[in-house]
């Protein structure tokens, strides 16, 4: 087995990003012996310290409890995988302009990985990685260390499907699937999951299928919210609400479960969305399979922050405002809710549109790293919520963290008339009557 049959298995987790820091915390809150090996110096001195750079709700208070109980390390020093049972790999797997993974950090994390390679080892890839990477390009990496895998250490592929604002609790929850290289490697990453987090596991049947279902969970969400986005813009033309189309649409049973059309919104962001459609698209096109679906919805979606500061542009003219001597105070600039992961924001682009047309744009997010947004977004982050929205002609909610959920719009110290531009679809009919109610215009993607 590759797996301690009855004590806590150690774990070492290498690449403490995102996905790896969220695996530290809440494999160290089990109680079990965590190790994080990171390249980033600077990231392992933040963490020793106390400091987490990533905003998720209950991480930064779990990662210091590890640390302070001494049940996790983290450091450069890749030594320090020897000792563990299960070595998860988190690394980033970035795709170029052509949609090919650029695979440094995964070759660098195999082959240091390789140099400490014991009898006994279970790796666990969990980083997104085009179908065949497991086999094809991990695989050789760890062999040479002179290690069989299947004799001498287990390798499966098990994708984290969590998505960030809800991390923690998702990666409690959600069914975790396994693609082993062989039967045993399989049999025991998957009873490392059950030991682990105690959720549903799903054993597949190879490493490729486990591959396969990481991208066809997000080449499936870009798709709907880009039909959903389009679906937006043609209830638009009709003074539909989409809202209203959405729900009705999705009561009619489909298959095995509902129709789902997710949510309109300002556009796709994040480290995943916006990449895996397209390693999708080049892993086929490699292979001779033109793939037509994934660059539609990655066109759709990209379009969105340019079609949501227009709606902007066209709200402030019906209110007889002149765009280009009007504020907007745009209030998120992450790419989501309740996190503060400005990768690939839609938030660039409205403000980018607005900026151009010769709009006064001010931004707020209390989640954001404020250096990284001004450097971003080429403007300095307000301080305060009421310093942005004062006198503002348009508060523009791009992302609904918790501090704005309960934003008290009567009190607000806004230009008189305000529009409330809705970046993704919030607001039910009831708030948006009460809006109307406080003298304020709304509108949003298809509303
Ligand atoms: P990230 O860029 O935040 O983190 C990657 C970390 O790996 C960085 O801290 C980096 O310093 C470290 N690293 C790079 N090379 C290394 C090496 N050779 N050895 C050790 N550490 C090294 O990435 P992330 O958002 O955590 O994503 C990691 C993987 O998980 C990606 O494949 C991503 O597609 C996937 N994923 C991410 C999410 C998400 O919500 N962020 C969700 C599901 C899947």
């Amino acid at each position: 087995r590759f797996l301690p049959a009855s004590e806590d298995p150690k774990v070492a987790i290498i690449g403490l990003g995102y996905v790896g820091s969220c695996f530290a915390a809440v494999l160290s809150e089990r109680g079990w012996d965590v190790v994080g090996v990171d390249t980033d110096s600077r990231l392992v001195e933040e963490l020793t310290a106390g400091h987490c750079r990533y905003q998720e709700d209950g991480l930064a208070g779990l990662l210091r409890d590890g640390i302070a109980a001494g049940r996790l390390r983290v450091t450069t020093d890749y030594a320090a995988v020897r000792d563990a049972d299960v070595l998860l790999i988190a690394v980033g797997t970035p795709v170029g302009a052509d949609g090919s993974l650029m695979d440094e950090q995964l070759r660098e994390a195999c082959l240091r990985v390789s140099r400490h390679l014991r009898e006994g080892h279970l790796l666990v890839l969990k980083s997104t990685v085009p179908p065949g990477t497991t086999r094809e390009f991990v695989l050789p990496l760890l062999q040479e260390s002179g290690l069989v895998c299947g004799e001498h250490f287990g390798l499966a592929f098990t994708p984290e499907r969590f998505a960030e604002g809800t991390a923690l609790r998702e990666l409690r929850s959600l069914p975790i699937v396994v693609g082993g290289i062989d039967a045993d490697s399989t049999r025991d990453a998957a009873d490392f999951w059950r030991r682990a987090l105690g959720v549903e596991v799903i054993p597949l049947a190879s490493p490729e299928t486990a591959e396969i279902v990481k991208l066809a969970d997000n080449w499936w969400i870009d798709l709907n919210i880009a039909l959903a986005n389009e679906l937006a813009k043609f209830c638009g033309l009709f003074e539909v609400d989409v809202l209203d189309v959405i729900s009705a649409a999705n009561t009619v049973p489909k298959g095995t479960g509902k129709v789902n059309i997710l949510l309109p919104s300002v556009g796709v962001g994040g480290s995943c969305l916006v990449k895996d459609p397209w390693m999708v698209w080049h892993t086929a096109r490699e292979r001779g399979l033109e793939i037509h679906t994934a660059p539609t919805g990655r066109a759709v979606n990209t379009g969105m922050p340019e079609y949501t500061a227009q709606l902007i542009i066209d709200g402030l003219v019906r209110l007889g405002k002149d765009p280009a001597r009007s504020t907007v105070a745009v209030l998120g600039a992450a790419f989501k809710n309740d996190t503060g992961d400005l990768r690939a924001t839609p938030v660039e682009g409205v403000v980018t549109t607005l900026t151009k047309a010769g709009v006064t744009v001010r931004v707020y997010d209390p989640l954001v790293d404020p250096l990284q947004a001004e450097v971003l977004l080429g403007i300095v982050p307000s301080a305060s919520l009421g310093e942005t929205v004062r006198d503002a002609d348009c508060v523009a909610l791009m992302a609904l963290h918790q501090e704005f959920a309960s934003l008290d719009f009567a009190g607000l110290p806004v230009a008189d008339p305000c529009l409330v531009l809705d970046g993704r679809a919030y607001y039910g009919k009831e708030k948006i009557s009460e809006l109307r109610g406080l003298g304020y215009a709304y509108a949003g993607v298809g509303r």
